[in-house]
C-alpha cells in the first residue's frame, strides 16, 4: 500500500470507459461466456504502443459493457477503486456516443444505474459521485449538441457538467460553441480536453468557449501568454501526469511539467484519466509526485481543496468536504 493511499483524495478527470482494469474485463467476459478480446500482453496489461491502438483498445473495451448488467457491475469495479483510494469526491467523465450512435433509451437507462449506484455508494462509503457527459469531439459539433441537450435531460441522475473528449486534431474548437453554451445555459459545469495532443493555440480556443476548467492543458506550459490567461480567468487545469507520460507527451515525471505550472499558481487538479490503461492510480501519482518533487500531504491537501473550488457541486457540498481535508 503506498504511503498515500489514505491520504483523501479529489479526483476530477475520470473516464468511466477507459476505467476497467484488465483482470475485471477478463473476469467478466468469463463470468458472461464471452470470448476474450485480444487486447492483453503475455503480463495481462492492455496491449498499445501508440494513440490510435489505445483509442481502438477503449473502444473494444468499452463495448463489452454495453448491457445493464454489466454497466453496473463496471461502475462498482470503478467506485470500488475510488473507495480504497479514499476518494471523497468524483467526477466521471461518460460518453453516449461511445455507447450507441444515437440518444437512445439505453443511454437514460445507463445514466439511472450510475446515478443509483453512486447513490448506494454515498450512503455506504461517504463518497461523493457526480457525472460529466462528453461529446466526442472527432464526430463533430452535431452529435456534440446532440450529448449536450441529452445532459442537460438527465440532469436529475447526478449530471452536473459537460465536456468534451477525442480527437483535438478534428475540428475547430469554436465548432463546439452551440453545444458549450447550450450546457451552460442550461446550468452544467463546462470543461474541455485541450492542450494535451495540441498545443497552447487549443488552450487558447478552449478558454474562448468559456470553460472553467480544461481536461489537461499541460502545454500551456510552453506559454507564458497562455498561463497568465489562465491566471486571469481563474480556469483549472485538470492534470493527469500518468497519462501524459504513457502517452509519450513527456519522457518522464522529471520531464513534465505539472510543479511548474502549480509553482505558477495556476489552478490545478491530479487524475489518472484512464488508470489501468496508463498503469497508475491515484495514490502512485501522489507517490511519483513525491518522490519528484517532494510534494507531501500539506501541499496534496491544498490541491485537492482547490480541485473542490472548481467541482462542479453544489457550493454546500464544497464547503463540507472542504473541511474534510
Ligand atoms: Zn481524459
Amino acid at each position: 500500500m503506498s504511503s498515500f493511499t489514505l491520504c483523501k483524495k479529489v479526483e476530477l478527470h475520470l473516464h468511466l470507459e477507459g476505467a476497467a482494469s484488465p483482470l475485471f474485463v477478463r473476469d467478466i467476459c468469463k463470468s458472461s461466456g464471452t470470448q476474450i478480446p485480444a487486447i492483453f500482453d503475455k503480463a495481462g496489461n492492455y496491449k498499445w504502443q501508440n494513440f490510435d491502438q489505445f483509442l481502438s483498445i477503449y473502444e473494444i473495451v468499452t463495448n463489452l459493457f454495453l448491457e445493464e448488467k454489466k454497466f453496473e457491475a463496471l461502475m462498482r469495479h470503478i467506485l470500488d477503486k475510488q473507495v480504497k483510494e479514499n476518494v471523497v469526491y468524483t467526477e466521471i467523465f461518460l460518453g453516449p456516443h461511445l455507447w450507441s450512435d444515437k440518444p437512445s433509451d439505453r443511454w437514460e437507462q445507463f445514466l439511472q444505474i450510475a446515478s443509483n449506484t453512486a447513490d448506494e455508494y454515498k450512503n455506504k462509503f461517504g463518497i461523493h459521485t457526480y457525472f460529466i457527459i462528453v461529446c466526442i469531439r472527432h464526430l463533430g459539433p452535431e452529435k456534440a449538441l446532440e450529448a449536450s441537450k441529452f445532459a442537460s435531460k438527465v440532469k436529475e441522475n447526478k449530471v452536473i457538467g459537460f465536456g468534451m473528449a477525442g480527437d483535438e486534431k478534428k475540428f475547430n474548437t469554436l465548432d463546439f460553441m452551440e453545444s458549450f453554451n447550450f450546457a451552460r445555459n442550461s446550468g452544467l459545469g463546462i470543461t474541455t480536453h485541450a492542450g494535451e495532443i495540441c498545443g497552447t493555440k487549443s488552450v487558447d480556443e478552449a478558454i474562448k468557449l468559456g470553460v472553467t476548467r480544461i481536461g489537461h492543458g499541460v502545454r500551456s506550459s510552453e506559454s507564458e501568454e497562455t498561463i497568465k490567461k489562465l491566471r486571469e480567468k481563474n480556469i483549472m487545469l485538470e492534470l493527469c501526469p500518468g497519462s501524459n507520460i504513457a502517452l509519450g507527451l513527456y519522457s518522464s515525471l522529471e520531464d513534465h511539467p505539472i510543479n511548474f505550472l502549480f509553482r505558477k499558481n495556476i489552478p490545478i487538479s491530479i487524475s489518472t484519466d484512464d488508470p489501468p490503461f496508463f498503469f497508475t492510480s491515484l495514490s502512485k501519482e501522489y507517490e511519483k509526485l513525491h518522490n519528484v518533487f517532494d510534494w507531501g500531504v500539506e501541499i496534496f491537501n491544498k490541491i485537492n481543496k482547490r480541485s473542490l473550488e472548481f467541482a462542479f457541486c453544489d457550493s454546500e457540498l464544497k464547503e463540507k468536504l472542504s473541511q474534510q481535508l
